[in-house]
């Protein structure tokens, strides 16, 4: 399990390893999303200097994050799996959140309101964990040039390797 580059020539023209990058096993889905990179832009706490703003953050951050577009990405049955429940899950939090939130305002009633703002925020939490970016464990490389797969499955690196050597 090593971190592999998939080259962003394979990229363009969707020539991808025909096998999910956490468990090697054969693709039941092709997904498209984006792949962000992580720039560097100091620690948060930097905001709490001088002449350092949260806005001026954000815009340091925006101007150097590298985006890729990708289509065709593999995942397979066990992460179609987790996706679904994930997203399951935060749906029925959020959207459950907001029913409570309605009927405690229109009852005058404070619980149902507190919790319906629980569920609300704490629908963050499956929604992230389904999230395309860590499902596949995938960023962006700095220059955007290629994107990077942590802990890629050794079957998945060695078709990538194959895809890479044969043109
Ligand atoms: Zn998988």
């Amino acid at each position: 399990m090593s971190t592999v580059e998939v080259p962003g020539a394979l990229i363009s023209v969707g020539r991808l390893p025909s096998v999910c990058a956490r468990h090697g096993i054969g693709a039941r889905r092709r997904v498209r999303f984006v792949i962000k990179s992580r720039p560097d832009v100091g620690p948060v706490t930097e905001v709490l200097h001088p002449g350092k703003t949260a806005l001026g953050r954000g815009v340091e951050y925006s101007r150097r994050v590298k985006l890729v577009p990708v289509d065709g990405w593999p995942l397979c049955e066990a992460c179609v799996r987790v996706r679904l429940v994930s997203l399951v899950a935060a749906g029925v939090l959020f959207f459950g959140g907001i029913v409570a939130l309605v009927a405690g305002f229109v009852a005058g009633s404070l619980w149902p309101l507190l919790g319906g703002l629980v569920g609300i925020f704490l629908a963050v939490v499956p929604f992230s964990w389904g999230s395309l970016p860590r499902l596949t464990g995938t960023e962006a490389a700095a220059d955007g040039e290629s994107v990077l797969v942590k802990d890629a499955h050794p079957t998945f690196a060695t078709e990538l390797q194959a895809l890479i050597t044969q043109p």
